[in-house]
């Protein structure tokens, strides 16, 4: 429930109105809203609270919105910027975050990562705990996998990102990665959610191919309310009707998110559409769209690959999409981050 006051609303009549909240057991966030002072509650209102409220001279509107709060824009107009390691991420940059479906040997590991930041990429990734739909499919290297993407990332100069898949590998997973991604599968695992939230590391949210714009911004709630803000939305496609690709890339959700949110907004388009040719029109398409980031998929030699090789890139074609990318992000000014490595590996080739 968001309580705005009015713009003359004294200190006194402020001091009564938080006294009547607090009297209710609830706790009060303060923010701004359209110049207004606001007072944030964190709990569905009830009609006894409403009521006590709208007596107050110095409330001027109540809105009661239940079901998320902090991730919106009516919370915090301004788009979210915070960094991760030397990469900006945020309204004025590009982050595009490269790396394998799983981290599978040292020499997949280093090759993509070496691959990868050359090219320019923004940040490396690689599942360590894989959420595979069979049981008998590859499930990861788990710590050991972990390892390896840490030091592949250490040696390439990027900061990594991989999966937590369960509330006991959070502090594991915590202690080797610089962000937490909590996969599509897991978008509803609310328990989970409130553990990343409790942690002190950016987190990367996939939405689930089954769950509404509403539904996601709900999810990304649960890790705000529990104290965590630098959160990154991320489209990676919902199941439709659609036979022909693996998803279907909800490409106006890219704008629909930003204008709902404050948080920044990424697309997947790797395990949207799941073949590698169709990977470089869509990454161009979210960039186009506004999307903050990307996330694609790059292996050394994708038919090898232990998980997903169909829809991974090789090197070669993920540095031509960067270029492709970069290009498109020129026209509006923007660059991917962080700039002055691009610039480096550019000189130097
Ligand atoms: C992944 O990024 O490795 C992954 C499993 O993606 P998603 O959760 O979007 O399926
Ligand atoms: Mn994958």
């Amino acid at each position: 429930m968001m309580i705005v006051l009015r713009k003359n609303c004294s200190l006194k009549e402020k001091a009564q109105i938080t006294r009547t909240i607090e009297n209710h057991g609830l706790a009060i966030r303060v923010t701004e809203t359209a110049g207004r002072v606001a007072f944030i509650v964190l709990l569905p209102p009830t009609d006894e609270i409403v009521d006590a409220l709208e007596k107050h001279a110095g409330v001027e509107e109540i809105r009661r919105t239940p079901s998320c709060q902090l991730v919106t824009r009516d919370h915090s107009p301004e788009p979210t910027q915070f960094d991760v390691g030397n990469v900006t991420v945020g309204p004025n940059s590009l982050v595009v975050i490269a790396g394998p479906c799983s981290v599978e040997s040292p020499d997949q590991m280093l090759e993509t990562a070496l691959g990868v930041a050359d090219a320019g990429a923004s940040m490396l990734r690689g599942g360590a705990f894989k959420p595979r739909t069979s049981p008998y499919s590859f499930q990861g290297l788990g710590e050991r996998g972990l390892e390896l993407l840490a030091d592949a990332g250490q040696r390439c100069g990027l900061p990594t990102i991989t999966e937590v898949l369960a509330p006991e590998h959070a502090d594991l997973v915590a202690q080797y990665t610089d962000v937490l991604q909590i996969g599509a599968r897991n978008m509803q695992n609310f328990h989970l959610l409130q553990i990343v939230g409790e942690k002190n590391k950016p987190v990367l949210l996939k939405r689930s191919p089954m769950a509404s714009i509403d539904e996601f911004l709900c999810a990304a709630e649960y890790i705000a309310a529990a104290g965590n803000s630098r959160i990154i939305l991320c489209e990676r496609g919902i199941r439709t009707f659609e036979r022909a690709t693996r998803n279907t890339l909800d490409i106006s959700a890219v704008p629909v998110l930003k204008e709902m949110s404050h948080l920044p907004v990424f697309v997947d388009p790797s395990h949207a559409v799941g073949k590698r040719e169709f990977v470089p029109p869509l990454a161009k398409a979210a960039v186009a769209t506004g999307a903050d980031g990307l996330m694609i998929e790059v292996h050394p030699n994708p038919e090898e690959a232990l998980s997903d090789g169909r829809q991974s890139l090789t090197l070669p074609q993920f540095s031509e999409v960067m270029k492709q990318i970069q290009n498109l992000a020129n026209l509006e000014k923007r660059d991917i981050c962080p700039a002055e490595r691009i610039a480096t590996s550019r000189s130097q080739s």
